[in-house]
């Protein structure tokens, strides 16, 4: 059975994911769950909402569970109308450039930015291709690359270059999708409270009391859900390629 429209967040199975697969389903989408981790919360709040769910158990880095993937949701929803690329880590262990090893390069880069590269070019032609049968919806492409895309920390290299590597894989589909009136933005979160910040918090509540960003605490993962439900929804048509900064204002330069 064909759904209203649906769409695809890789991992939504808590943090940002999470919160933006909960806005989707609260705009009328169907969503799909593509993590290595079980999302059966994140799916059964979905559910709750009145929306269909999917949890698509797999690593965005394997060829074949991201096709395995496209073809589970062809088959329940029958059509994908919005992918966000959200699924991303931080280097396990925070190293000096001067030192850090190979392997973690690997995984980053490959988690961050091949993966999320290859999901694209899937998604896109399937997209292309529904366009060709019929015209009835808004699609897009939402990348969740981060402050790091432009802001040099020295302790985590890899996680900084596959970020800028987003920020281009968004401008390279923006301009190959445009003829097709498929949207493709970048959403760039700055601090934000979820698993992947615990670890620091400490460190940031300091700095966001001093200052680091004008508008002063964490951003929270709704923060991020409701710029991407504004690009999902088709509020944005006129714009693609574009940057779209939330981060309590970290990017201005104040003096
Ligand atoms: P998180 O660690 O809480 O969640 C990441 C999710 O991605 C997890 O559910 C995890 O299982 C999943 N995942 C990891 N590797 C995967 C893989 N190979 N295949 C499929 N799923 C995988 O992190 P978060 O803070 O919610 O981050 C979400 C995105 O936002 C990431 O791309 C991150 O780089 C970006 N980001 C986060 C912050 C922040 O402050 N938290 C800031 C800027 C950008």
């Amino acid at each position: 059975m064909e759904s209203q429209r649906a769409a695809i967040v890789t991992g939504a199975a808590r943090g940002i994911g999470a919160g933006i697969a909960l806005e989707l389903a609260r705009c009328g989408l169907d969503v799909a769950i593509f993590d290595v981790l079980e999302a059966t919360e994140t799916a059964e709040a979905i559910r709750r909402l009145g929306r269909r769910a999917l949890s698509l158990t797999g690593d965005v880095t394997s060829a074949d569970d991201r096709a395995a993937a496209l073809k589970r949701i062809d088959d329940e929803f029958g059509r994908l109308d919005v992918l966000v690329n959200n699924a991303g880590v931080a280097p396990s262990v925070r190293a000096d450039i001067l030192e850090a090893g190979e392997e973690s390069y690997d995984r980053v880069m490959g988690i961050n930015l091949k993966g999320p590269y290859f999901l694209t070019q899937a998604v896109a032609n399937w997209m292309i291709r529904q366009k060709s049968q019929r015209d009835d919806g808004w699609m897009c492409i939402v990348n969740i690359s981060s402050i790091s895309a432009y802001t040099a920390s020295p302790s985590r290299g890899e996680y900084c270059l596959s970020k800028a590597g987003v920020s281009m894989a968004t401008k390279l589909w923006a301009a190959r999708l445009a003829e097709h009136s498929i949207g493709v933005y970048e959403m760039r979160p700055g601090i934000i409270a979820t698993d992947m910040t615990s670890a620091v918090r400490d460190k940031y509540d300091k700095l966001i009391s001093e200052g680091l960003t004008p508008i002063r605490r964490w951003g929270q993962p709704t923060d991020i859900a409701a710029a991407v439900a504004a690009c999902a929804n088709g509020e944005l048509k006129f714009s693609t390629g574009e940057v779209i900064n939330v981060d309590g204002g970290f990017h201005l330069r104040v003096l």
